[in-house]
């Protein structure tokens, strides 16, 4: 959104930084509590059999550019209600999954054939979800996916990242972008500054922002 030559000396300054990992999510509106179908936590990871070390997550990502039926990626299940998110009303109650994705899955399809891929890969993970909790299915009254597309459209970060810039052990810590940008009266409020990588990242980087642009304006 900068004028050429300002974006031209922004974008130089974060060359050689590459994005971090995007991610799918579905979304599940559940009747009755989840706790009494087994999802006692906040969180609860799955494993699939094949994945017998963490080194193997990062073959998880690519894994959503094959039609499902040649294996599950592994995912984490969020149960909302195990704690007070105020996010379940009326007896409903929000569950999510979620994986590691990437943009180059999806991008390479049209509206229709992509539409058609997502629901039969949403089918696929809610059927190994409702495997592991007997008689969540039967729960489910609303289900919705969004895919690494979803997060570049509407998050509008590059590849769809969610995390801000990678945090690879030579992209992290002290040498992580500042707050302050090479144009002036412009900061990085965001994922993508210091130490950025979700939501707490986010939150230090916009205190750290404000912190730094308060101490410009009164000097
Ligand atoms: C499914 C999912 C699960 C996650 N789980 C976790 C977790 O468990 N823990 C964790 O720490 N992090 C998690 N994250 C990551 C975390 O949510 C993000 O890293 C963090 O919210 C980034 O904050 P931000 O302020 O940098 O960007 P955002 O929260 O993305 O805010 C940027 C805003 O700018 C808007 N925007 C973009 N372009 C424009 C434009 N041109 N004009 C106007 N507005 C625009 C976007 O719509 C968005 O609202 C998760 C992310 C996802 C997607």
């Amino acid at each position: 959104m900068l004028p050429a030559p300002e974006r031209q000396i922004f974008n130089a300054t974060y060359s050689g930084f590459e994005p971090s990992t995007s991610l799918w999510c579905i979304y599940l509106q559940i009747t009755g509590n989840p706790k009494d179908h087994g999802l006692l936590h906040h969180s609860t990871f799955i494993f699939p059999t094949w994945m017998t070390s963490l080194r193997h997550y990062r073959d998880a990502a690519p894994m959503l550019s094959l039609a499902p039926g040649q294996g599950l990626p592994p995912y984490v299940v969020v149960n909302h209600s195990a704690i007070d998110s105020g996010l379940s009303c009326n007896g409903t109650h929000l569950v999510t999954l979620t994986g590691l994705d990437r943009l180059s899955n999806w991008d390479v399809l049209d509206k229709r054939a992509y539409g058609i891929k997502k629901r039969q890969w949403m089918q696929s993970l809610i059927h190994d979800f409702s495997e592991r909790f007997a008689g969540i299915g039967e729960r489910i009254v609303m289900r919705e996916m969004a895919t690494a597309r979803t997060m570049s459209r509407y998050l509008n970060t590059p590849n769809g990242a969610v995390y801000g810039f990678a945090q690879t052990p030579v992209k992290t810590g002290r040498v992580r972008p500042d707050v302050a940008t090479p144009i002036k009266g412009l900061w990085l409020s965001s994922a993508f500054a210091m130490p950025g990588g979700g939501i707490t990242g986010a939150m230090l980087a916009g205190q750290r922002a404000w912190y730094r642009a308060a101490a410009v304006a009164t000097s």
